[in-house]
């Protein structure tokens, strides 16, 4: 029996960064924003894989990185063992590695109807057009949409579009689908209903998720292992149980007391109060020492290597023990 860890990593990330510059104001000068930092992880086969932080913590440009629309500034991003290229329909990876985004809306083209839109990285693939054809009409009647391919995305609910997207990313039959806050644009009771449509979608197509989402409720439904992610760097990765059961890092406890309270809606604990530092001028050591309750001063000059621990849990600071 083959075991979780025994299982081929599809996707690895190897020491990635990724910075670019950015200007501040109209006139000002020039600064260097990295994005992502020093991250490292294996994405396996058929696995949904969580990542999780607040705004502006780089998920997205990790999103890209992990599809290849986004080349690292340095270190590297391998698919089954080879470095992923540039995103492009002649690659290798073309159509096995798709992309769910956060707005359907902006994700599909409004002027196309919906079977076009869904058939176009088959068509990127030079498939038939009949082949191409069933293979969109069965895709639709998967997400629930059958008999609709005629219409276009205006003529479908916010969910619905949501789905369209989701059949879009599915009927390339890829290896990995990254999701990139799939459900955060959506109503409470569709959120739950595109999540088990991509549950369902994943025990019958087998792709691999990168779930990518702010929310901790969401990961932990969807996803057997958790990267908690923080200023560009992960911060912890442990197993939902563990992580849920035992969170080791901080930030990651912080996370979980940040969960909407029903009795105190909206109110954060004074740990997650306020805006992260940015990310153009991170703080020295451990970037999460001036919100951190237990920063000491090694926190504030040294930046905190990795500790694994039995579980195969690990954390990235000095006092994780
Ligand atoms: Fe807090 Fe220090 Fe650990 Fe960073 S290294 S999370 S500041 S205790």
């Amino acid at each position: 029996m083959i075991t979780e860890t025994q299982k081929t990593p599809l996707l690895a990330f190897n020491h990635v960064a990724h910075s670019f510059a950015v200007r501040r104001g109209l006139f000002g000068a020039r600064s260097i924003l990295t994005a992502v930092d020093d991250v490292s992880f294996e994405l396996r086969e058929g696995e949904s894989l969580g990542l999780v932080g607040e705004s502006g913590c780089g998920k997205s440009t990790l999103g890209r990185l992990a599809c290849g629309l986004t080349i690292p500034s340095s270190g590297q991003v391998l698919f089954e063992g080879r470095p992923l290229p540039k995103a492009g329909a002649n690659t290798w990876t073309a159509g096995r590695i798709q992309m769910i985004f956060q707005d359907p809306s902006s994700s599909l083209n409004p002027r196309l109807r919906v079977r076009t839109s869904v058939g176009e990285p088959l068509e990127a693939q030079n498939m038939p057009g009949a082949e191409r054809q069933q293979k969109v009409e069965d895709m639709l009647n998967a997400v629930g949409l059958n008999g609709l391919g005629g219409r276009y995305p205006h003529e479908f609910s916010g969910g619905q579009r949501q789905r369209i997207a989701v059949a879009r990313a599915l009927v390339t039959h890829p290896d990995v689908i990254v999701c990139d806050e799939p459900v955060s644009c959506l109503d409470a009771s569709v959120q739950a209903q595109t999540l088990n449509l991509l549950r369902e979608a994943q025990e019958r197509f087998h792709p691999a998720y990168l779930f990518i989402s702010h929310d901790m409720a969401v990961v932990g439904f969807m996803c057997e292992r958790i990267l908690v992610m923080y200023l560009g760097q992960i911060v912890e990765e442990a197993a939902r149980e563990t992580l849920f059961g035992k969170p080791a890092h901080p930030y990651t406890r912080a996370l979980f007391a940040a969960v909407p309270d029903g009795q105190k809606p909206g109110r954060l604990p004074p740990l997650l109060a306020g805006e992260p530092p940015s990310p153009l001028a991170p703080p020295t050591g451990c970037r999460f020492h001036p919100r951190c309750p237990n920063a000491r001063e090694l926190c504030r000059t040294k930046m905190p290597g990795w500790k694994n621990s039995a579980s195969n849990q690990r954390v990235r600071c000095h006092f994780a023990d």
